[in-house]
């Protein structure tokens, strides 16, 4: 493998504690420092009661994604080369990953709104009452590890390196904060490149039979070409949440325990 000082350096580090977390942890609050100045939606820039739930479904997911990089690059170390292009550039074969991951993103995205159990376990994510840096991860701790399934037994079987994978989940994990983000800002034409956050909130709508579409993660061009970007023009309003599930609770425990219970398996 060709890799520049730099690389290394990067390669050696990219996925491990605590450098992940530390560029994750300027990033949030560069977006959360932004949204005060050039807020989408003015009355989203406060606390609505979702904070801590938040803050603690954040934390949990970050330290599943990096525990999971940790772990894969472990076994990926017991492995030979695969068929994964070793010799390209870093940044290609991180490209390379990252779309493989993001289509295993949106397999199970669009899985999860189709059959029972798994929209239990993402409704979670949508019965965010704003949009805004932190609830990107407003997401099931078994879900986030369910998302994440495809794409890394993929790149595994291809046998894609631990930092490289690494280097996916931390650009995936930035984009989500931009995704979700609370900022005024669009990118044109690119929309339909990245699935930014004025794709993403028309999927944040309050009715289910709404937002059965636009599930990219990162490349809505998923979504044009597998048949489920939304048609729809214009701004989506700030009416965002979930009305088909009035029992979801909203602390954090209770959202875990939420789709074991029996209301939410009726
Ligand atoms: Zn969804």
């Amino acid at each position: 493998m060709r890799y520049t000082h730099m690389g290394k350096i990067l390669l050696r580090w990219l996925s491990y504690w605590p450098l992940g977390p530390a560029i994750l942890a300027l990033a949030a609050a560069a977006v959360a420092v932004l949204e005060q100045l050039a807020p989408w939606h003015r009355p989203w820039r406060t606390d609505q009661g979702d904070l801590r739930t938040d803050v603690l479904h954040f934390l949990g997911n970050v330290l599943v994604s990096q525990t999971a990089v940790v772990a894969y690059t472990g076994l990926m170390d017991l492995r030979g080369p695969g068929l994964w292009p070793h010799e390209a550039p870093l940044w290609l074969q991180i490209l390379g990953a990252l779309l493989v991951f993001d289509l295993g993103l949106y397999a199970v995205h669009r899985a999860s709104h189709g059959v029972g159990p798994l929209w239990k376990l993402h409704a979670i994510h949508h019965s965010a009452p704003r949009l805004y840096w932190l609830n990107g991860q407003r997401r099931h701790l078994l879900h986030e590890m369910l998302e994440g399934l495809p794409g890394m037994a993929v790149l595994g079987l291809l046998g894609a390196p631990g930092p490289v994978l690494g280097g996916a989940i931390a650009l995936v994990t930035l984009h989500l904060l931009l995704q979700h983000a609370n900022l005024d800002y669009r990118v044109g034409p690119l929309r339909h490149l990245l699935a930014t956050a004025e794709v993403h909130r028309w999927h944040h709508q309050r009715r289910w039979q709404e937002v059965q579409g636009n599930y990219a993660a990162v490349f809505s061009f998923w979504d044009h070409l597998l048949g489920t970007w939304l048609p729809v023009r214009g701004e989506a309003p700030p009416d965002v949440g979930m009305d088909d599930e009035p029992d979801l609770p909203m602390d954090w425990l209770g959202q875990l325990t939420w789709p074991f219970g029996r209301r939410a398996r009726r």
